[in-house]
């Protein structure tokens, strides 16, 4: 395991923080050019698992309410240290940290997390390319670990039973439908998405949760359920049934990771996809890498010959914007255009709408 990294913002915290995600974060107020509210916002955008130790001569009521504002982000947040201090107390923090997985590295059971109800849905907008506005979004899965602080799916998806596996797509259905009511307060009907296993769709009663838990406006536009193509093409008649099951309850279905499982384009022809989404790997780099662009230009076009939408996925850069709205790719996500974020962070954006990316 590599050593335990601690790191405290200078000059330029914020962009600091776009090279490495330290294991511990000693923040100051006031910063130079900067301050605390603006890293613990960077900090929350990245999903930051790590832990934020708070310094500062400032009085004790504004360090409380700096630490608040980090745990409403979603941050591991350690009670405010105030200057001066000795090395001891600063040994006293290190020394009841895990530092023996880096942040992010760390593995909790997807059944535990679920027993203890750690699991948050967070969004992540997807853009119109053409209109420049937001055209819906992806609820991603984080488990806010007491220890750990927010942890990515990689560091519990893999582990859990099937029933956990279960369970999870119903709590993420179930709070992906519940939050929809929460932005149709502020006028916007978003189309939410959400991931899915085949494992999970076979154990559900999902007509039943649908009817449970779906809104209830008219102005409701469905509910997606993005399934990987690797999946797909292993249950290809599976897929057919319960998507044609599904339609009648207003759910579409998703092809997730479009061209990683290289599969027979013939087979999916059968199946009534809404949307397919490019996988990472295609978009990343399509601007500048002609190899990448011919693959991101021919899953577009078959996603429009199937009448499906297509989504890139992962654009990080202007120039790979710019190229999947040039091949007429119809909506885009990616860091570039917004980070995933807790619930509460994604309505305060949708209050101040401002996504227009500027740069089509
Ligand atoms: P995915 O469905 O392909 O989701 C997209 C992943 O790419 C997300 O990672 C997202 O944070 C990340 N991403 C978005 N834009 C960019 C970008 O510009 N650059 C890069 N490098 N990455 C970007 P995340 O949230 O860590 O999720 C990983 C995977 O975990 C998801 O991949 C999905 O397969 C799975 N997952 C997430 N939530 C759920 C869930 O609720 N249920 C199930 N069954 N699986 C989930
Ligand atoms: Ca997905
Ligand atoms: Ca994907």
């Amino acid at each position: 395991m590599s050593s335990p990294s601690a790191f405290i913002p200078r000059a330029t915290p914020v962009a600091a923080l776009e090279q490495r995600l330290p294991a511990i974060i000693f923040l100051d107020v006031a910063l130079e050019g900067s301050d605390a509210i603006d890293v613990i916002r960077s900090l929350g955008e990245r999903g930051y698992a790590g832990v934020v130790q708070l310094i500062s001569g400032s009085n004790i009521a504004l360090l409380e309410d700096v630490a608040r504002v980090g745990e409403r982000h979603g941050l591991n947040m350690r009670a405010p240290l105030q200057k001066p201090f000795r090395a001891e107390a600063l040994r006293h923090v290190i020394s009841g940290l895990h530092f023996d997985r880096q942040p992010g590295g760390v593995d909790v059971s997807l059944d535990e997390a679920i027993a203890n109800n750690w699991l948050e849905l967070w969004y992540q907008p997807k853009i119109d390319l053409r209109t420049s506005t937001l055209a819906g979004a992806e609820g991603l899965i984080r488990c806010r670990h007491p220890v750990h602080g927010m942890l990515p799916p990689a560091s519990f998806l893999d582990s859990g039973s099937e029933q956990a596996h279960a369970q999870l797509t119903e709590h993420v259905i179930a709070a992906a439908l519940r939050d929809w009511n929460d932005a149709a307060e502020l006028g916007v009907y978003l189309h939410t998405a959400v991931n899915t296993s085949i494992g999970a769709l076979t154990n559900l009663q999902l007509p039943a949760l649908i009817r449970e838990n779906r809104p209830k406006s008219e102005k409701w536009p469905g509910l997606i359920l993005e399934i990987t193509e690797n999946e797909v093409v292993k249950n290809v008649a599976f897929m057919h049934e319960i998507a044609t099951q599904l339609r009648i309850y207003g759910i579409t279905l998703a092809i997730d990771d479009f061209g990683e499982g290289f599969s027979s384009f013939a087979r999916l022809r059968e199946l009534p996809f809404a949307e397919v989404k490019l996988d990472i790997s295609f978009v990343k780099g399509c601007g500048t890498d002609l190899k990448n662009a011919g693959i991101c230009q021919a899953i577009i076009n078959l996603a429009h010959h199937f009448g499906a939408v297509a989504v890139a996925e992962g654009i990080e850069t202007a120039a790979d914007l710019q190229a999947v709205h040039r091949m007429g790719c119809d909506l885009g996500q990616g860091f570039f255009l917004a980070r995933p974020m807790p619930k509460a962070n994604f309505l305060a954006l949708l209050r101040q709408r401002e996504l227009h990316p500027q740069v089509l």
